[in-house]
C-alpha cells in the first residue's frame, strides 16, 4: 500500500514533468523560427596579462508563456528532438553578425561558442561554418569551441574525427567541465583540445575547500605537462583569482568578474575593465 502511494506520486510528478518537457520542446520551435533566442557573453580574462580579449557566448531564450528559460532545462530537450542542430546554426549567425558590429567598433573579441553530442556528429558543421565565416570574411581564429566529453560518448571515433576537422581548420578547442562525469586526463590524449576549463563546482568554493585546491593544482600541472591552456569557470571571489594565477591557471572566467551580459553591456564592461587596468599600470 505504501509502495504504490509512493508510485502513484512519483507518477504524477513525472507526468507534470514531461507534460513541461514536451511543451519547451514546442515552444524552443517556435522560437527557432519566430525568435525568442539571445546571446549574453561572459569575459574570459587573461591572468596573467590582466586583460580580455575573449568571451563566452551563452544562450537565453525569454518565452512569452513560460517566461525565462536557461539552458541547462532546454538544451537537453533540443538535443533530444534533434533541433539543437539549428540552435546552433543560428548561435553561429548570431555570434558572426556580433563579431561584424564589434569590428566594425575596432573590438577584437574571441568568441567561444558551446556545441553539443549532436554538433559533433553533423556532417555538414565544418562546411557550414567555414561557409558563414568566408561569406562574413572572418577568419577561423575568431572562434573558439567548447565541447564536454559526455559529447564524444555516442560515438568517440565520429566526434573525434569532427574535432580533428575543426581543429584543422585552424578553431581552437576546449573541454568543457572538465573534472565531472566520465571526464580524465587520459581522455586528453584522444580528444584532440588545446584547451581545458575545469568544472566550476571544483573552483566556486576553491578558497575554502583544501580539497579542491589539491584537485585544482594537480589539473593544472597536468594539462600543462599534456601542453593544454587551462581555464577556471566559477570564480567567483578575489581569493579564488589569486590562488589561480599564482597557480598559472591563464584564463578566468566567473562571476567575481562578470556575469554573462548582452553585447552592449560587455562593451561598457569591457571599458571599465580596461580603464582599470590601465589605471593601475600608470
Ligand atoms: P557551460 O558552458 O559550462 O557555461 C558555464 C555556465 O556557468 C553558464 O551557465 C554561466 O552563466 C555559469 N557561470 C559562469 N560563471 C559563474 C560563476 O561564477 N558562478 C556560477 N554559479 N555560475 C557561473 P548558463 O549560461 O546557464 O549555461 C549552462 C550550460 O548550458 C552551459 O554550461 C552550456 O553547457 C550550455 N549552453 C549555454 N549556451 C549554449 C549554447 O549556445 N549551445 C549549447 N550547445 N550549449 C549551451
Ligand atoms: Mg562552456
Ligand atoms: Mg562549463
Ligand atoms: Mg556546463
Amino acid at each position: 500500500e505504501q509502495a504504490r502511494a509512493t508510485a502513484s506520486v512519483y507518477q504524477i510528478g513525472m507526468d507534470e514533468l514531461h507534460l513541461r518537457q514536451i511543451r519547451i520542446t514546442s515552444r524552443l520551435q517556435l522560437a527557432l523560427h519566430k525568435g525568442g533566442f539571445e546571446l549574453n557573453y561572459q569575459p574570459k580574462v587573461d591572468s596573467s596579462a590582466g586583460d580580455c580579449k575573449q568571451v563566452e557566448a551563452l544562450l537565453r531564450w525569454r518565452d512569452a508563456e513560460m517566461g525565462q528559460m536557461f539552458p541547462d532545462e532546454f538544451i537537453p530537450l533540443a538535443e533530444h528532438s534533434g533541433d539543437i542542430l539549428l540552435i546552433t546554426d543560428w548561435v553561429i549567425q548570431e555570434v558572426i553578425r556580433q563579431q561584424l558590429i564589434w569590428l566594425g567598433k575596432g573590438r577584437y573579441i574571441t568568441v567561444s561558442i558551446n556545441l553539443s553530442a549532436h554538433d559533433l556528429l553533423s556532417k555538414t558543421l565544418v562546411d557550414r561554418l567555414l561557409g558563414q565565416l568566408a561569406h562574413a570574411g572572418l577568419e577561423s581564429h575568431c572562434l573558439h569551441f567548447e565541447i564536454t566529453e559526455s559529447a564524444t560518448i555516442s560515438d568517440p571515433v565520429a566526434a573525434i574525427a569532427q574535432l580533428e576537422r575543426l581543429r584543422d581548420a585552424g578553431f581552437r578547442l576546449s573541454m568543457d567541465d572538465f573534472g565531472t562525469g566520465y571526464s580524465s586526463l587520459s581522455q586528453l590524449k584522444l580528444i584532440p583540445v588545446q584547451e581545458v576549463k575545469i568544472d566550476k563546482s571544483f573552483i566556486l568554493k576553491l578558497d575554502e575547500q583544501e580539497t579542491d585546491q589539491r584537485l585544482v593544482r594537480s589539473i593544472i600541472d597536468m594539462g600543462h605537462n599534456l601542453g593544454l591552456s587551462i581555464v577556471a569557470e566559477g570564480v567567483e571571489n578575489e581569493a579564488s583569482s589569486r590562488l589561480l594565477t599564482a597557480w598559472g591557471c591563464e584564463y578566468l572566467q566567473g562571476y567575481w568578474y562578470s556575469k554573462p551580459l548582452p553585447p552592449e553591456a560587455l562593451e561598457i564592461w569591457l571599458d571599465d575593465f580596461e580603464n582599470k587596468r590601465s589605471g593601475v599600470l600608470s
